[in-house]
């Protein structure tokens, strides 16, 4: 919109130009670029193990190599089925100079839902770590589904008693035996090889460099095609409104990098500046403490759970803060109270963005410099625009001066949606992506998120779709009527919570329905009540309404 624009410049003199453009690149160009522009800047394990960005590069090319080898063209799709450890980084860049799709798994995903993606997106080779919490699931959708190959990386130096008590992570550091089968490949016999082989030609604005799953809109899990275009543009753009960004910088990633949050705001952006990156595999708030204590962290990108949990940490009145110099939140809401209690405690500034897994995801952010609006996300990111639609009516211009929905338009914005030609005519306006969320622009050019149109649960920044539990409740002979909504919870933002009808006939109470429910459901989706009621609310068409049941346990949360 112009006058976010006009207001941007002239106002706020933001830090880089606005005409600043993105010129096409590659993964595979912007991480050579970098490699020889910060031989010696580091990336730091959860063991402390040390690699520098020229080991880094030397890795990632041996991994191309290796691919190559194994048979993977361009085009091809690699899924990755990782922490965060250098596995995840060389990997993902590897796969990207082959010209292959990266396809990222979460690892908490059951083997359902891993195989349920691994079909959609026809992955074919999957990467993943020889422990207990991620090799059992990995083989048995080996079994079971289209993947060919799993390419299994070792945690046996893991356990090192020292190590695992300084940073203990569950299950995960436990390893699982890598079974004998030809179909399953040992990374250390993947990387063996000189990394001299030729590498993809990319067409960064058309070649398609991730496929990230998402609910979108309507919760069906669909793959978002990111080129690499729109990665690295992205990275780009987050970097530009960073004006004291350098290779000094000292980045926590704990945010997991399968997730596009942390994909473009922790991975490629501390790789586009050469900063250090001290990677953990899973977040628990004195280990992430620690890190920062310990490497003197500069800045530190998060969802506002994870800043709560580290506040209400006791060890926090310890740390050193000095050297942390602005966190970055994102994915979910950032209540004023936690911002202003964070930057109290640390003395670090907690800025807050906007985006969505379309657009790689960040479309808005507050500035690091200039005014810091709380309750806003900020502004459009340079080489943005923003337009507000009715939300009854996306072809029409909002009531003057009513929120609408909000679409954007940049060199961030997805291809489309994989094999979904469908999907894609309901998200797409032209060039505008909608996303579902209903905003309004201020008189400064600050967006504000002020409701939602999907119905989607945030919970701690994970996202889940009412739908999908609904769906597994509906499954029990017991139930006639199910409906899922997001409650209000200190911790996590909201959680999920079912309301039932019994079928005629049937006595079942809600805690027993909870225990067969959760076990079925991923960490996330997994409810903090299934509530029976006699009936549910509708519409008046009579379809079941979760609008009454979303402000009745509203309510109920502020008489508290
Ligand atoms: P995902 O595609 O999983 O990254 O989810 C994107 C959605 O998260 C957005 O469409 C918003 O609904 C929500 N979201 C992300 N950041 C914020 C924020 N700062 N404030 C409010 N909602 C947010």
């Amino acid at each position: 919109m112009e006058s976010v624009e006009k207001i941007w410049r002239e106002r706020y003199q933001h830090p880089t130009a606005w005409d600043q453009t993105f010129p096409p690149k590659s993964m595979g160009e912007m991480v050579t670029e970098s490699a020889s522009a910060h031989p010696d800047a580091i990336m730091i394990d959860f063991m402390g193990r040390k690699f520098t960005y020229a080991d880094m590069f030397a890795q990632i090319r041996r991994i191309a190599c290796g691919l190559q080898a194994m048979g993977v063209r361009k085009g091809d799709r690699v899924g990755l089925y990782l922490p965060n450890t250098p596995h995840y980084v060389a990997a993902y860049y590897g796969a990207l100079m082959t010209g292959a799709i990266v396809v990222n798994f979460s690892p908490l995903y059951t083997a359902a839902e891993l195989e349920h993606q691994v079909e959609d997106s026809g992955t074919k080779i999957l990467f993943t770590l020889s422990a207990k919490a991620l090799l059992p699931t990995a083989l048995e959708v080996l079994d079971n589904s289209t993947l060919e190959k799993l390419v299994v990386g070792t945690v046996a130096e893991m356990l090192s008693p020292v190590k695992s008590l300084l940073f203990r992570w569950f299950k995960a550091s436990e390893s699982a035996p890598i079974p004998d089968d030809p179909r399953v490949l040992h990374y250390d016999r993947l990387t063996a090889n000189p990394g001299d082989c030729a590498v993809a030609e990319i067409d960064p604005v058309n070649d398609i460099a991730l496929l990230q799953y998402t609910g979108g809109t309507t919760g069906t899990p669909k793959g978002a095609m990111l080129t690499h275009q729109n990665l690295t543009a992205n990275a780009r753009q987050a970097q530009s409104i960073d004006p004291h960004q350098n290779e000094a910088d000292r980045i926590i990633a704990v945010l997991p990098f399968f997730h596009v949050f942390a994909n473009t705001v922790t991975l490629n952006r501390t790789v586009v500046n050469g900063g250090e990156m001290v990677m953990l595999p899973r977040f628990d708030a004195a280990q992430v403490l620690a890190a920062v204590q310990r490497v003197k962290a500069t800045s530190l990108p998060g969802v506002p759970t994870m800043f709560q949990a580290l506040l209400d940490h006791p060890a926090i009145r310890n740390i050193d803060f000095s050297c942390l110099r602005a966190c970055i939140s994102g994915g979910a809401p950032l209540p004023l109270e936690l911002k202003q209690r964070f930057e109290a405690a640390t003395g670090a500034q907690l800025i807050e963005g906007y985006g969505l897994t379309e657009t790689s995801p960040i479309v808005c952010t507050n500035p690091y410099e200039g005014l810091n609006k709380s309750g806003t996300v900020g502004q459009p990111v340079p080489g943005t625009r923003v337009k507000l639609v009715d939300r009854e009516d996306p072809t029409k211009p909002p009531p003057e001066g009513e929120p609408g929905e909000l679409l954007f338009a940049g060199p961030q914005v997805m291809k489309g949606y994989w094999n979904r030609p469908d999907a894609d005519a309901e998200v797409f306006m032209g060039e505008y992506v909608r996303t579902g969320d209903v905003g309004i622009i201020d008189e400064d050019g600050y967006v504000k998120i002020v409701d939602r149109l999907k119905d989607m649960i945030s919970v701690g920044g994970f996202k889940v779709f009412p739908s999908q539990v609904e769906q597994v409740l509906y499954h029990h002979p017991a139930i006639k009527e199910a409906l899922v909504i997001g409650v209000p919870d200190r911790y996590r933002g909201e959680q999920p919570k079912a309301f039932v009808t019994l079928n005629e006939g049937f006595d079942i109470d809600g805690a027993a329905l909870k225990d067969w429910l959760n076990p079925q459901l991923g960490k996330h989706e997994r409810v903090c009540e299934v509530e029976v009621r006699l009936n549910l609310p509708r519409t008046l068409v009579g379809k079941l309404s979760r609008k009454e049941l979303v402000a009745e346990e509203r309510a109920k949360a502020d008489a508290r």
